[in-house]
């Protein structure tokens, strides 16, 4: 994996978790990265994959929960 895909995974770490359904607090749909689901987030989740994006850090650096538990499992073996 490159270093700045991982930044952009870091920069994740400590936001609000995405949702599956659309609220006041979480009203952006965001797909993820991986499995290319539909979650909504909050501003400033927005904010950070769009600044990423721009960066050129990731074409998509959003990754769901599910996912990233899956990745973190992955990354622990080995
Ligand atoms: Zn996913």
């Amino acid at each position: 994996m490159l270093r700045a895909e991982r930044d952009a995974d870091l920069m994740f770490s400590n936001l609000s978790r995405p949702s599956a359904e659309q609220t006041e607090s979480q009203p952006h749909g965001l797909h993820c990265g991986m499995c290319g689901g539909l979650f909504y987030v909050d501003d400033e989740t927005i904010g950070r994959v769009r600044s990423a994006i721009e960066r050129g850090l990731s074409e998509n650096p959003f990754c769901c929960e599910d996912c990233e538990a899956a990745y973190e499992d992955e990354e622990q073996e080995h």
